[in-house]
């Protein structure tokens, strides 16, 4: 980060730094329980999170090297790998999401880009988000969202279910993911997209 332009939001280059270490324990602390979860065999990520092998490899040997050694799961899951595959099948799909997300992105610390690519590949999965993720409710997706894509998370101000949100998005952006109804308040899959999520 260009900490050349601290001060032009009234704030030093001091708090600009600290924030920028307060961002990366926080989304470090959000990558890591991704990818616990996955090893654990919690959701529906692949072994690589979403990410390509070589920005997985960074990312590991960068942010999740004390969870390999404490916990010893470096090496992915059977599930993992199939799952690698389906989401090749599925790669244009998961760039339209990951555009969506880094359209949206706090700019607060480059991490971003892999939750963004994380969240993405979770949406591949035919279960709640927060649950394809490996998440133990919706309050920790939600939590995640509103602090990496703050404008997403204020845009879902209905409080609709995550992953229709951003189908939705897409599809009022003219993606191919149309929806059923021109209106959600007319349309009869109403309740698949904003009932409860649990
Ligand atoms: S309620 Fe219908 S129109 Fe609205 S997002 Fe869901 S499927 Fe699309």
């Amino acid at each position: 980060m260009n900490l050349a332009v601290s001060g032009l939001d009234g704030r030093t280059a001091e708090q600009d730094a600290a924030g920028v270490v307060n961002s990366e324990v926080l989304y470090s602390y959000y990558l890591r329980l991704l990818w616990q979860q996955q090893r654990a065999g919690h959701g529906c990520l692949p072994n690589h999170l979403g990410l390509y092998p070589l920005n997985f490899i960074w990312l590991s040997q960068r942010y999740l090297q004390s969870a390999h050694d404490v916990h010893g799961l470096d090496r992915g899951t059977e599930e993992g790998e199939l799952r690698e595959e389906l989401l090749e099948m599925r790669r244009d799909e998961w760039q339209e999401l990951r555009e969506l997300l880094m359209q949206h992105r706090a700019h607060r610390h480059v991490l971003e880009v892999a939750l963004a690519e994380i969240v993405a590949a979770g949406c591949m999965g035919g279960d709640h988000l927060w649950r394809d993720l490996g998440f133990t409710d919706r309050r920790q997706l939600s939590d995640l969202i509103t602090l990496a894509f703050p404008e997403l998370a204020a845009r879902n101000n209905a409080d609709m279910k995550w992953k229709k949100f951003f189908y939705r998005q897409l599809c009022e952006e003219g993606g191919h993911f149309v929806c059923r109804s021109p209106s959600c308040e007319a349309c009869a899959a109403w309740h698949d997209c904003f009932g409860p999520e649990n």
